[in-house]
């Protein structure tokens, strides 16, 4: 199979007419990226034009998806700011008007207005458990009679879909917002939902970025008391200024004991102190093996780690989940474990550490609304 260059999809796409002019011609194709075959760009239109511009977007993934050596070509709508500069990254039928620019959420008035309060869950790194933490401590904080969301902002590896038992494509009822998608009586956006799984995302930096402000202004969320951010792992630039982006009442470090060791969550416990973003707590994932034929308990990885730097660096330390298969199976599947088997052990574990959440984040409001400047009569 040929390899595919910049040059050859700017070449086909000079082929795809927005009124008289290509698109190429007019400045529209934006944020190019090719990787190993896979294709990224965004169309850039005006406000105006918005969604009508569909079938200019749709025109241009085909052909450059039928370009020999392409083996996905993932294309945005996505509109012009007043500035001129651009904003890539809206979801692909979605409604357009990109952020006023830079990394910061639109200036006219509150992205999520409806939304109670805003917790980001992180981890130092992949592969400790967040994404499987998020959605139990989701459907706990549901459990306990409140109205939540999930926003899956791990662009590199969106598991939200799957973990929700969640498959199509979210729609837009108005024309204007695009509708959560929900299950487990959880309502759910997805970088998931807008780009192929077997996709890779090569979406970085601004992209990804501006991506997760439309993921919340353009999407019709509602009243929420809570909504959780399953966010990227790690804690580079991407996290930083996403971190900075969202208006967070606090954020929650997932981590295995031996991360704790390795200092993967101090680290990002310090990206949220940078930001001014409280951190409610730590949780431990994968804290023990409890062998599931002899009910006997083995640490596999120093047990406590999370514990005893929770206490050194002066945050909560939330509670610990072990290690168990059921855990894995079911929200693998589908099925999250609170909501599969709300009365096992490992269910109520999740519900107790969203109960700490909860009051930690209805503390820090509190807090934050106490230090807001009092209207007086
Ligand atoms: P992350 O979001 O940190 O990359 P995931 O939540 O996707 O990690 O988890 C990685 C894998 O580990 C998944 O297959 C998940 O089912 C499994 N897993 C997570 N937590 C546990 C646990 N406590 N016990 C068993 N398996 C787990």
């Amino acid at each position: 199979m040929s390899q595919v260059n910049e040059e050859k999809i700017l070449e086909t796409l000079s082929t795809v007419m927005d009124g008289d002019q290509n698109i190429v011609e007019k400045g529209m194709v934006q944020g190019l990226q090719v990787q190993d075959g896979h294709v990224i760009f965004a169309v850039v239109v005006p406000p105006s034009v918005g969604a009508d511009a569909e079938p200019v977007r749709k025109e241009a993934e085909q052909k450059v998806h039928a370009l020999d050596g392409v083996l996905s070509a993932t294309v945005v709508l996505t509109a012009e700011n007043a500035g001129g500069a651009s904003a890539p990254g809206a979801p692909q039928g979605a409604p357009q008007g990109g952020p006023q620019g830079g990394p910061q959420p639109a200036a006219d008035g509150p992205l999520m207005p409806g939304v109670k309060t805003i917790i980001a869950v992180a981890s130092g790194k992949g592969g400790v458990g967040k994404s499987t933490t998020t959605v139990n401590l989701a459907l706990a904080l549901k459990a306990q009679g409140l109205k939540v969301g999930l926003l899956d902002a791990d662009i590199y590896g969106p598991s939200m879909p799957r973990m929700l038992g969640i498959t199509g494509e979210p729609s837009s009822s108005d024309g204007q917002h695009l509708d959560p998608m929900e299950n487990h009586g959880v309502k759910c956006m997805s970088m998931g939902f807008l780009v192929e799984e077997e996709t890779p995302i090569i979406w970085r930096g601004p992209m990804a970025q501006t991506a997760l402000v439309q993921m919340m202004r353009d999407v019709h969320w509602g009243e929420l008391d809570v909504l959780l951010i399953d966010m990227p792992p790690g804690t580079g630039d991407v996290q930083l200024t996403m971190a900075q982006q969202v208006p967070l009442t606090g954020a929650v470090i997932v981590s295995t004991p031996q991360d704790i060791a390795l200092l993967d969550a101090r680290k990002g416990l310090n990206m949220f102190r940078q930001v001014d973003v409280p951190v409610l707590g730590i949780v431990e994932n994968m804290s023990y093996f409890k062998c599931p034929h002899c009910g006997g308990r083995t640490e596999v990885f120093s047990h406590g780690g999370a514990k005893e730097e929770a206490d050194m660096l002066q945050v909560n330390f939330l509670g610990e989940i072990p290690l168990d298969i059921q855990i894995r199976e079911t929200s693998d599947g589908g099925h999250p474990i609170v909501d599969s088997q709300p009365g096992s052990e490992h269910a109520t574990a999740y519900k107790a550490i969203a109960e700490n959440v909860w009051n930690q984040a209805c503390e820090k409001l509190e807090a934050k609304t106490a230090a807001m400047p009092k209207i007086v009569q």
